[in-house]
């Protein structure tokens, strides 16, 4: 990789940020199509968002993904909105358009693609089960209700916050949008979700590295073989959420495609240019899974 006085900066904004394993994606798929850019981490506290946000435009940054906690507290300071990232309500790309900055969220339509090329899942017309009710749970929703899912259930173990979602989409979609309690005492209205349901995914944290023994609660003993069933995370590779949903039958997707497809279609709204899927696959699970020859 060259810096020199023509190089483009892009960069993820996060509270930590440490984490991340954006910048190997991104700067593996920049050197492999011989761009000019450059991925830089940028550990940006809430008191500073905003003086960060300046600087896309002081600096003539390219543009940056926005990660935990500032996906919602960006928005005031951004000059547009991108129709998913405004009914999403949060935010994960800011593409600098000559000054101007433009708010995107790829996350839902990441998973969507990563749905349809790993599972041939087309939402249209089909019944789904959302587990958890945070920002990814609502671009998950959003993106399958423009897909055209007939119907979606919402299970958090917060109940009022699926509520709060629940009303937020119903304001912006006419869409068949139903709260479900998450609780072993009333499993039997979840019983009904998972019979309706034909995907199945799963967004909070549970189960994530290091606490790879933890799972949600869940009636694998319900799911069958014409079910799709998700899981966000992608450290592990099969989470113990997932690989109990395997083991019942079902077919499972990790949240590794999720990641590539947000950060290729980041890539695209930074540079013009299609990105390399296979390239940003490889130097994702280099980073990721650094023990797995083939996970
Ligand atoms: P968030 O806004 O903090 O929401 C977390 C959700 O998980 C909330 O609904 C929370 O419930 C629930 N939760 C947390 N701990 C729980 C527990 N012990 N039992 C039951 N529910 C629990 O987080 P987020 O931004 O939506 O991210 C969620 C997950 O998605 C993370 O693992 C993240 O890494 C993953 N993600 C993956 C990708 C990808 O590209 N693969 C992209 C985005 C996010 P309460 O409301 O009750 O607190």
């Amino acid at each position: 990789m060259r810096v020199d006085g023509h190089t483009r900066i892009c960069g993820i904004f996060g509270y930590p940020v440490g984490h991340t394993l954006s910048p190997a994606m991104h700067n593996a798929a920049f050197t492999a199509l011989g761009l000019n850019f450059v991925y830089v981490p940028f550990l940006v506290t809430a008191e500073h968002l905003p003086a960060a946000v300046a600087a896309i435009r002081a600096l003539g940054l390219a543009g940056v993904n926005v990660t935990i906690p500032h996906k919602e507290a960006v928005l005031p300071y951004l000059d547009e909105l991108s129709r998913e990232a405004g009914m999403i309500g949060a935010v994960n790309t800011i593409v600098n358009r000559e000054g101007r900055l433009v708010g995107h969220n790829t996350d839902g339509r990441g998973f969507l693609k990563a749905l349809t090329e790993q599972a041939g899942f087309d939402p249209a017309g089909k019944c789904a089960l959302i587990l958890g009710a945070g920002g990814a749970a609502r671009s998950v929703a959003v993106e399958l209700i423009l897909a055209g899912v007939s119907r979606i259930f919402l299970a958090n173990r917060s109940p009022e916050r699926a509520e709060t979602i629940a009303g937020l989409l119903l304001k912006i979609v006419s869409a068949d949008i139903m709260v479900v309690p998450w609780s072993e005492k009333k499993e039997k209205l979840l019983a009904e979700a998972v019979a309706c349901a034909d995907l199945i995914v799963q967004t909070t944290p549970v189960g994530m590295h290091p606490a790879v023994e933890e799972s949600v609660l869940f009636p694998f003993i319900l799911l069958r073989p014409d079910q799709v069933v998700c899981d966000l995370i992608y450290n592990p590779p099969e989470t113990k959420f997932l690989k109990s949903a395997r083991l019942a039958g079902a077919k499972t997707v990790n949240g590794m495609g999720m990641m590539i497809y947000q950060g290729a279609l980041a890539f695209t709204l930074w540079t013009g240019h299609p990105a390399p899927i296979a390239v940003m696959h490889k130097a994702l699970q280099k980073v990721a899974w650094p023990d797995s020859r083939n996970p």
